[in-house]
């Protein structure tokens, strides 16, 4: 199915097919449309305009071709037609599949895929030198094995966002015998091994300033959400800190943090982040691990859900899904609803509220509800109690201590070198917790029962 759509800016230079395929059933609610929308919002934040769309379902991809021999004839007809510059993929290609791609369309017609799109976009807003560091780092891993002449392509390209990415190609000196295509891959090799250093050098600087925060003992809130949900316009609404915001995915590249004080004078520390998206590759959030452990590292997480949204839910299960791959999701989440002033009818978020235990309606944009959501975290936070049952190693003295102090201990019960222990602990400690949460031993069912 083609859909031809009728440019809104005709300023754009880029030019784009986007080609979505979906492979096999359909694995999720977010479907073949919803991908390929977000899609477009993606080329439109790398400044590629996409003019139509081409989809297929296939029960397994073309060995060759990625897409079939006449979808591919249906693809050449419309680029040819519409003159368009760049064919968009909405799943990341093999090396082999965009080497064949390749011979079937002219040398000035770039092919790209999901990958290299939000890599790009994630060059253009790096703002810290680790963001930038992992984003170069991450976009030459995919590219070494990709090298064929897209190499001069995105060389070209690369003048903008992709910094020094572009410049590579033309620094090797040609040894005996070497192809350029051979000396390309040796700079390569080169420079990632030089980018592995210097980002090892910066992260053990920040975990020394990630032990420092620590000491000072003031909770750490890490806000996360999908893209565009609102974190940054909310962390400058809690802090009026003049944090980068803009209706662009992945504004937001490097954690920031701002100190924040609430209603009562109790302090948060509350950490902007990188937004996550659907189907977002491994191999980046390899690359953004350093980014994401800071999520792993905080006490509790301030979920930002965007309701205005229809893939509201979906959108929230790729942010649990990316929790659990980061083994984050053992931390006590806080969700927000915003964009409330989006919203037509707003008994809409009645419902959804009930779905989440600890949550507010809000608009960060507007204003709305920031104040219920400062008395509603500080209390979640500093002081209600919530229950806790836990069996905790006698070695733990730190944390039994941390227990009988801030919290409320109903039962103790020593066992051999464990303490079992009841009780309320307020929120900002649980995480601290988690590990030693008491679990029900399987109860086994009784014999009479199975007979
Ligand atoms: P982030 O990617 O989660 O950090 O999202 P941003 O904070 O950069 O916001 C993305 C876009 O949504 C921006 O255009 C914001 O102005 C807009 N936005 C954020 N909160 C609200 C809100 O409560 N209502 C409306 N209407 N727009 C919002
Ligand atoms: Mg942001």
């Amino acid at each position: 199915m083609v859909k031809k759509i009728i440019p809104v800016v005709d300023s754009y230079q880029e030019r784009a097919v986007a080609v979505g395929v979906e492979i096999g059933k359909p694995k999720s609610d977010f479907t073949l449309e919803d991908s390929l929308n977000e899609l477009c919002l993606l080329a439109q934040t790398a400044g590629i305009e996409v003019i139509a769309t081409l989809t297929q379902r296939l029960e397994k991809p073309n060995p060759q071709t990625y897409i079939g021999a006449g979808k591919l004839e249906e693809l050449k007809a419309i680029v040819n037609e519409l003159g368009a510059n760049i064919i968009l993929f909405d799943d990341e290609l093999s090396p082999r599949h965009l080497r064949e791609l390749e011979k079937h369309f002219d040398e000035n017609i770039r092919i790209i895929d999901r990958t290299a799109l939000i890599l790009d976009i994630f060059a253009q807003h790096a703002a810290t030198r680790e963001g930038a560091l992992q984003v170069e780092l991450a976009q030459y891993e995919y590219r070494l094995p990709r090298l064929t002449r897209a190499w001069t392509h995105l060389a070209r390209q690369a003048g903008g966002g992709g910094g020094r990415a572009g410049s590579v190609g033309g620094v090797g000196l040609r040894g005996p015998g070497e192809t350029q295509l051979e000396v390309d891959r040796r700079d390569i090799r080169r420079r990632i091994a030089h980018l592995k250093e210097e980002l090892e050098k910066v992260k053990s600087h920040r975990r020394q300033y990630r032990r420092r925060r620590k000491k000072s003992g003031i909770p750490v809130v890490a806000l996360i959400g999908y893209t565009n949900a609102g974190k940054s316009t909310l962390l400058n609404a809690l802090s009026s800190a003049n944090v980068y915001v803009a209706d662009q995915l992945f504004a937001t590249l490097d954690p920031t943090t701002r100190r924040v004080i609430l209603p009562d004078r109790n302090e948060i520390l509350l950490t902007d982040t990188v937004g996550f998206i659907q189907k977002l590759p491994t191999h980046l959030i390899a690359a953004f691990r350093a980014t994401l452990e800071e999520i792993a590292e905080a006490d509790v997480l301030l979920h930002v859900l965007d309701i205005s949204q229809p893939t509201a839910q979906q959108q929230a299960q790729a942010v649990f899904q990316t929790l659990k791959e980061i083994e984050a999701d053992h931390l006590p989440v806080f969700t927000v609803l915003n964009k409330i002033d989006l919203l037509k009818d707003p008994r809409q978020t009645i419902n959804i509220l009930e779905q989440y235990p600890n949550s507010v309606a809000i608009s960060a944009l507007k204003g709305l509800g920031i104040d219920d959501l400062m008395r509603k975290l500080e209390e979640f936070l500093f002081t209600r109690q919530h229950p806790l049952t836990l069996e905790l190693p006698l070695r733990e003295t730190y944390l039994f201590q941390l227990f009988s102090r801030e919290g409320i201990v109903d039962k103790v019960e020593y066992s051999g070198n464990k303490i079992f222990l009841q009780g309320k602990i307020p929120g900002r400690h649980l995480a601290k917790f988690t590990p030693y949460v008491y679990k029900i031993p399987e109860e086994k069912t009784p014999l009479r029962e199975l007979i």
